[in-house]
């Protein structure tokens, strides 16, 4: 008989928490706003309690995080500028209360262990998963690992080329300005065209400036993790029309460089939204719980 399961998605805004054994068997789901830790924890102890005992729990958690099990700070929320949850130590609280082994790490180091074990993602073993939504992120599994490195890699913060006469936004982001997420993420959209991306017409120009540095940023990470597939989900990406764009400009930017078959005649199989649809989140969070057990 297959383990049940926990999997905690925590975002910025909201938590989803869930049990099962996989997307065939998602036995209850709960999701509810991130307030402070104490109450959004405490609810989602409340959660597991009152179902069926889990074997594992995972957490697929906004960060910046410690997914370091050998550091004093593993499991917490480490920097973050979320009001209340710098230094929360949200594996240890999780553990102490159901005491079961807990994995935890990024929510899309969450999301692309979900799509290799039932994604798009399966029999591969080096590919990323980027999120282009409230913020930019990604997660990478390479060489069958999730690469965690010195702390978790932060895609979303890369410099990228900025033509000011063309797109003459400064960028969002407190650190950087007009890094990736501060050029491309659904905010920096919404800031640029003074209308949310889900109200932009799918030919307004935004959408052909998002895939320009969306493209841009894919070129890089293709340069250096030589991805064998790119799966690329958030609330951004739900606009059908950027994937066409993103694949014919990543490929236009690559110029030929990389001459494999996989980027040159299958594109459309390269640069693909998650197979778990939206979600890839819960699921990735049940996936690393499956990874702890
Ligand atoms: P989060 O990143 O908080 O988990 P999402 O991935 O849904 O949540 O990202 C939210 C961002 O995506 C918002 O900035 C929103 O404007 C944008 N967004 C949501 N849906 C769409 C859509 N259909 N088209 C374009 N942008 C969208
Ligand atoms: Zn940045």
């Amino acid at each position: 008989m297959k383990k049940l399961l926990g999997g905690i998605e925590a975002g910025g805004t909201k938590f989803v928490c869930a049990v099962g054994t996989g997307p065939e068997d998602i036995r209850a789901e709960v999701r509810f706003p991130t307030t402070t830790p104490a109450k959004t924890i405490g609810r989602a102890v409340a959660f597991f309690q009152e179902q069926e005992p889990v074997t594992a729990v995972g957490i697929a958690a906004f960060g910046p995080l410690d997914p370091n099990p050998r550091s004093p700070t593993y499991g917490c929320i480490t920097t973050t500028p979320k009001p209340g949850w710098a230094n929360t130590n949200f594996a240890g609280a999780i553990q102490a209360a159901l005491n079961v082994p807990v994995g935890f790490d990024t929510d899309v180091n969450g999301a692309a262990l979900g799509e290799w074990q039932w994604g798009a993602a399966q029999g591969l073993d080096t590919f990323i998963y980027l999120t282009i939504g409230t913020g930019i992120g990604g997660g990478a599994m390479v060489n069958g690992n999730l690469l965690h490195g010195l702390i978790h890699p932060e895609m979303g913060h890369i410099p990228l080329p900025h033509d000011w006469e063309a797109d003459p936004y400064n960028g969002r982001c407190p650190y950087h300005g007009d890094c990736l997420e501060g050029m491309a993420s659904g905010p920096a959209i919404e800031d640029r065209w003074q209308k949310k991306g889900q109200e932009l017409p799918p030919d307004h120009p935004a959408w052909e400036l998002e895939a320009h540095y969306l493209a841009l940023a894919l070129r890089s990470f293709i340069c250096t993790l030589s991805p064998q597939r790119i799966i690329m989900g958030g609330g951004v990406m739900a606009q059908p029309q950027l994937f066409p764009l993103v694949r014919q400009k990543t490929l236009d930017y690559l110029n030929g460089y990389v001459q494999s078959p996989a980027i040159l005649a299958d594109i459309d199989r390269y640069i693909v939204p998650p197979g778990l649809g939206n979600r890839a989140g819960v699921l990735g969070a049940i996936a690393l719980g499956r990874q702890a057990l």
